[in-house]
């Protein structure tokens, strides 16, 4: 007779909870080997990557275990499962918006997340800046470049990135830190290199151009398909979710 641990635990939902703390610590570890060993292959030092750990679909129990097994930073994708989950959680560590972000809902990200990765025109950010003004801070924001002109992706172009950080120089409450992309979905994470590249010489452009107030140093880039790639490229900001938290329901 063949006796499975694993399922056996499985069977029980009071070890079933135990089984997932494990497998939350152990994915987080081996993520994090894995983004300081392509470091060392780029020469790079590991610590100039951050692990952001995208918990959307995720239980507000299984985040915390992520917290305690030593993520640092924890991103969403939908303002409102966002707030619900930030205000059950209360764990004291910075939270990110990754997702698309429309202009009324403006007001609940600024209030919640310290960088919102996902800057895509220039009217969310003048409804931005006055709202960051009305609540007294400064938002930290990246522009999202579309690299890859698919309709269905969101992002600003490469030729009208420039002016939009002209523009957004003029913008006392908003402050640049850098560009995110997201390439087209594909199962071989080299497929996403030259879209990493091509971000990265976007921001080296930019920040030749030393526009005042608009700082160059964040690359966001990198999912859990591709994010050793990523790492190689040049990324400071990985966003994982799935190799932490395991598959999502589908409609995500
Ligand atoms: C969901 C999501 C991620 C994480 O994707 P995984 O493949 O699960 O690691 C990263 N970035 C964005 C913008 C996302 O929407």
């Amino acid at each position: 007779m063949h006796f499975d641990l694993l399922e056996l635990i499985s069977a029980s939902s009071a070890f079933s909870a135990v089984r997932n703390m494990f497998t939350i610590a152990a994915n987080l570890a081996s993520v994090r080997e894995r983004i300081e060993a392509a470091a060392r292959r780029a020469g790079r030092e590991p610590h100039t990557v951050r692990l952001v750990a995208v918990c959307k679909t995720v239980g507000p129990e299984r985040v915390r275990e992520a917290v305690e097994a030593g993520a640092q930073i924890l991103a969403e994708n939908y303002i409102q499962e966002a707030q619900r989950k930030i205000e059950t959680l209360r764990v004291g560590i910075p939270w990110h918006f990754i997702g698309h972000l429309q202009k009324n809902k403006a007001k609940y990200a600024i209030r919640l997340f310290d960088l919102i990765h996902s800057v895509d025109n220039f009217a969310l950010v003048e409804e931005l800046n006055r709202t960051a003004q009305k609540q007294g801070k400064v938002q930290e924001v990246l522009l999202q470049a579309d690299l890859s002109g698919e309709e269905t992706k969101f992002g600003v172009s490469e030729g009208e990135i420039i002016q939009m950080a002209e523009k957004i120089s003029g913008l006392k409450n908003i402050s640049v830190k850098g560009l995110m992309t997201l390439p087209p979905f594909s199962d071989d994470p080299e497929e996403s290199r030259p879209y990493f590249q091509k971000l990265r010489s976007l921001r080296d452009l930019l920040a030749k151009r030393k526009i005042p107030g608009i700082s160059m140093d964040e690359l966001s880039m990198g999912m859990s398909g591709d994010f050793e790639v990523a790492v190689e490229e040049g990324a400071t900001l990985v966003r994982i979710g799935t190799a932490i938290f395991g598959p999502r329901p589908a409609k995500h």
